[in-house]
């Protein structure tokens, strides 16, 4: 019994006492260490600095509406909306921020010693919260007069959903890759050059000694740049470990745990559903196969149902390299050789498809290999009514 007792008693050999548990770790267990630390650093910034998220998603989710709109005119009168927003859509953009701006307004209201920290660098009590300094920010944004505040969000917006969108296709190559970042990337840093500097601020902090921090300038707000510096401090310090995307049915942002989650919540997943049930059960769409030896063959102007991402027009197709026109022809004196030909250029195809949300290219894995991810396939139809797909949007 006693013997029993005192191997019980006996620790392993490995067990390290309490005072040395955090120098043992540092030491082998750095780069754990380090992840964990910049994961919970990612989460305590997104929490403070939520609303600038959430004017993003104001923005995003208005402008998903106006795709959506632009989509059905398309379908009925043929007619493409203009490259740029109209007044109408810039005005309901900035109606929906100003809204958001009143509101964040109420909860943490500003008072004249906020302005004094952006006129002055000086904060008497308190740092300053994220919130207040978006405010600051956006105090010259007004529903009077020119709207290019309103404008220039919807810039901002877009090129962080096409950034997010980019870096969320796995499978998209590196050529790709550069090419779909690069023109998201100018548009944030033209307005990145645009940011006043942060002014030096300081308050008491608990221990009575004076803490320091930034402030937006009260006397050169600017929202859309205050906006893009939050996007760029998002990208460069907290991506790998906050995984942000933008719901493919009403453009909000969210926080997702996977890269391949599509949807901010249950309620866009099952909307989604059900509205491609109520479509693939109209007469709106007829299937068209297209078997993967012959995805060279797939034609602009050809809808896709894609399981993640819902439907979409096929704008054209490329292959893995570069963008190119048609492909290839379809007969050759040769017939084995051209069959093992297009068979090899299928698997390069790269299709660029204008979804709801916005534009993605597809590559052959996503076309036909989905079930390795344990994904239902896409499908691919040809429009028989465009008044009842306008409708079924
Ligand atoms: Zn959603």
């Amino acid at each position: 019994m006693r013997e029993d007792y005192e191997e019980f008693q006996r620790l392993p050999d490995d067990v390290i006492s309490m005072d040395d548990a955090v120098p043992h770790v540092l030491e082998n267990h750095w780069d754990e260490v380090l992840e964990a630390v910049g994961e919970f650093q990612g989460k305590e910034w997104l929490a403070e600095s939520a609303t600038s998220l959430g004017l993003l998603s104001t923005v995003s989710q208005r402008d998903r509406a106006h795709i959506r709109g632009a989509m059905k005119k398309w379908l009925r009168k043929k007619l493409a909306d203009p490259e740029e927003p109209t007044e109408a859509q810039i005005f309901a953009i900035a109606s929906d921020v100003s809204a958001y701006l009143e509101q964040l307004a109420t909860e943490a209201p500003l008072s004249l010693a906020d302005y004094e920290i952006g006129l002055e660098g000086y904060a008497a009590l308190h740092k300053p919260s994220a919130t207040k300094r978006l405010l600051l920010s956006a105090r010259s944004c007004s529903l009077d007069g020119d709207l290019f505040w309103a404008e220039h969000l919807l810039r901002v917006t877009r090129a962080f959903r096409d950034v997010l969108s980019a870096v969320s296709d796995s499978d998209v190559q590196a050529p790709y890759l550069g090419w779909r970042l690069r023109e998201p990337v100018q548009v944030l840093n033209s307005f990145v050059r645009e940011t006043p500097p942060q002014l030096l601020i300081y308050w008491h902090a608990q221990d009575k000694k004076p803490a320091f921090g930034r402030s937006p300038d009260a006397k050169a707000p600017n929202l859309s740049s205050y906006i893009a510096s939050w996007v760029c401090d998002y990208l460069a310090n907290h991506y790998l470990n906050v995984g942000l995307g933008a719901c493919a049915e009403c453009g909000k942002f969210f926080v997702r745990e996977r890269r391949d989650k599509s949807f901010c919540s249950k309620t866009c997943q099952n909307r989604v559903a059900y509205k491609r049930k109520k479509l693939l059960e109209s007469d709106a769409l007829a299937r068209v196969d297209i078997s993967p030896d012959n995805a060279c063959d797939i034609d602009a102007g050809l809808w896709i149902y894609h399981p993640r991402y819902g439907i979409g027009l096929v704008e054209s197709l490329s292959s893995a390299s570069k963008p190119t026109g048609p492909l290839l022809p379809k007969s050759s004196e040769d017939a084995a050789s051209l069959v093992l030909y297009r068979s090899v250029l299928s698997r390069k195809v790269i299709l660029q498809v204008h979804f709801l949300h916005g534009v993605r290219m597809l590559g052959f894995p996503d076309l036909f290999e989905g079930q390795k991810r344990e994904e239902q396939l896409p499908t691919f139809y040809s429009v028989k009514s465009e008044e009842i797909l306008a409708e079924l949007l």
